[in-house]
Parts: structure tokens; C-alpha cells; sequence
């Protein structure tokens, strides 16, 4: 792309965007190739840590015949639960890297039936963090001590600990958690936190080039940041996606809550709408940011700095305590 780029400057008299514009067809088929082989050689790929088993995706086309998908992805919940998080705790400013095929490789390579019961093991250990459905204590008692067997001679964790050793799978109950997402039942703290783990391993809004590196952050500023159109507006709504979005330094599960009185829901409402019209306010969010070097600051500063600004946001909309935070 770059080779291109450079010749389209230097050496064509048409800018890149005009030959696209009279080759509408060729840039379309193109751009469903390169989908179809990210489909198939980097999502559907078996090294792929998100475990893809089956995905639905459709080819859209905007107002002007910009071509875009959407689609979605059913993942192996139950290859997801044995993913282990790196063993390395020390590489803290490094991303966490996934080691699914470690501990592949580590199940292959053992004799067959240690490999087994293992896997047994680690699902049996896996249904005490669930609501018991079973109470057959001695497979469990044997399993646990498969798992600390493991945990001690391939993870190399030496603490006589179940919790230690089921702490490196950091999304333990992750299939129960989606089974109630369906059934409309509360969720265990265990489940919860899967399923929080799960959206900040494999998702970022993040515009932090430590974070995301900086070739995604340019492509994000460039083609994939909410600006408003008269699709917005549908409704008579000033945006129908609700942008901007209120920021959050971790990540939330959102519940109803039914059992609100009107006099509460009134004030939490006001809360909001002080906040959006900050956030609305350009100069303000401007002051903000500009004290911050988002874009040479490590993922350590970043992590820090966010909560700091969206804690200076909060005091502008009036709202500085440690209860409003909350
Ligand atoms: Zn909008």
C-alpha cells in the first residue's frame, strides 16, 4: 500500500481516490477479496486465539457505494476456558499473550490419557466455580489435584493453590455466563469477571498508540470515528447512536434496574445529561486533553491518565467525589 501510495504521488497525474471513483467495480471486487481472505486466513485461522467456529457476514453499501460488513461470530466457549493467560508476570507492559497453543502443545505432547483426565480435571474444576448441578465430591477432589499437578509441573506455579493455579484461566465461566445471558439469571461474580475478561482481551476503543500501535490508531482517526449524518437524525434525535459516548476507564456490564423510583431515575438522569452537555462542550474537552501526551505516553501512563481525565470531565459537570465517581 505504501509502494502504491508512493506511485500514485510521484508518478500519476490522477490522485488515488479519482482512479477509484472510475473503477467503482474492480475496487469493489477487491475490496471483498481482501474480506474474504481476512475471513478466512486470519479469523477462521486455527492459531486464531478467539476460537471462531462458525460466522455470519454481510456486504453492505452506503449512500455514495462505499462497500462495508457487518457480520457476527459464534465462539468455542468451551476452547475459550482453557485458554491460559501468559506465564510471564513480569511482562506487565507487554500485551498479555495468549498461550492456547502452549497449552495445546502441552496436552498433545503428554501421554494420552493424562492429557484426558486433565482436560476432565480442569472441567470439573471449572463446575465449582458454577452452581453445583452435581455432588459427586470425590471426581472433584481427584480433579483438583490433576489441576494442582499441572499447575506445579507445567505452569510452574509452586503455591499449593486451586485458586492460583484456575486464575490463569481468566475465562473461567464463560459458557455458564452466556447461558444465563440467554435465561435471564444473575451471574456469578466468577462469570461476570469472564465475561469482562473476554471483552477487554479481544476488544479496544482504545486510540493509544502504546495500546493498539500506531498504524491502527491512524486508520481508526482516519475512516472509523463517529461522525454525525442525517442518519443520526432519523428520529428527530440530535444522534440516534447516542454519540458522544460517555467515557469509562474499565469496563462495565450494564444491567436494568427495575426497582428504581422515578424520584432516583430523575436524578441519575440529570447526572447524565450535565455530563453530556461537558462532553458536547469542545473547549472544555480540548483544556482536557491537551495536557496529556496520548500519543507518546506508555500503556501504564495511559491507563493512569485516563482515569484522571475522565475524573476532571466529572468535576467540570459538577460532580468531583469519590461517591459520584461511582
Ligand atoms: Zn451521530
Amino acid at each position: 500500500m505504501v509502494y502504491l501510495r508512493r506511485l500514485f504521488k510521484n508518478h500519476l497525474d490522477e490522485t488515488f481516490h479519482d482512479i477509484l471513483k472510475r473503477n467503482v467495480v474492480t475496487a469493489t471486487r477487491n475490496y471483498n477479496h481482501r474480506v474474504k481472505s481476512f475471513l478466512n486466513e486470519v479469523m477462521m485461522h486455527k492459531s486464531n486465539p478467539m476460537s471462531v467456529e462458525y460466522f455470519s457476514a454481510k456486504l453492505q453499501f452506503r449512500g455514495r457505494g462505499t462497500a462495508h460488513n457487518h457480520g457476527v461470530l459464534w465462539v468455542n466457549m468451551n476452547d475459550m476456558e482453557f485458554m491460559i493467560e501468559s506465564l510471564d508476570d513480569k511482562k506487565q507492559t507487554t500485551p498479555i499473550e495468549y498461550n492456547i497453543s502452549k497449552l495445546n502443545s502441552i496436552l498433545a505432547d503428554s501421554d494420552a490419557n493424562y492429557a484426558q483426565s486433565l482436560k476432565d480435571a480442569i472441567y470439573l474444576c471449572k463446575d465449582e466455580v458454577r452452581p453445583k448441578t452435581y455432588q459427586n465430591t470425590i471426581a472433584e477432589e481427584q480433579a483438583k489435584k490433576v489441576v494442582l499437578k499441572f499447575g506445579k509441573e507445567k505452569l510452574n506455579i509452586v503455591q499449593d493453590k486451586l485458586d492460583r493455579v484456575l486464575s490463569k484461566f481468566s475465562f473461567v465461566g464463560l459458557t455458564s455466563a452466556f447461558k444465563k445471558f440467554q435465561s435471564h439469571e444473575e451471574l456469578t461474580t466468577t462469570e461476570e469477571t469472564a465475561v469482562l475478561n473476554f471483552a477487554d482481551k479481544f476488544t479496544s476503543v482504545s486510540l493509544c498508540p502504546s495500546v493498539v500501535g500506531k498504524e491502527v490508531v491512524g486508520i481508526v482517526q482516519k475512516v472509523n470515528q463517529h461522525r454525525h449524518t442525517k442518519a443520526c437524525r432519523k428520529y428527530d434525535t440530535s444522534c440516534r447512536f447516542y454519540f458522544p459516548k460517555y467515557p469509562a476507564w474499565k469496563t462495565l456490564i450494564t444491567k436494568p434496574n427495575s426497582s428504581i423510583s422515578d424520584s432516583e431515575k430523575a436524578k441519575f438522569d440529570k447526572i447524565l445529561k450535565d455530563i453530556k452537555d461537558v462532553l458536547l462542550d469542545s473547549n472544555a474537552i480540548h483544556k482536557i486533553m491537551s495536557d496529556y501526551e496520548k500519543n507518546s505516553e506508555s500503556q501504564i501512563e495511559y491507563n493512569v491518565n485516563r482515569e484522571i481525565k475522565i475524573k476532571r470531565l466529572l468535576a467540570k459537570a459538577g460532580y468531583d467525589s469519590e461517591e459520584d465517581c461511582e
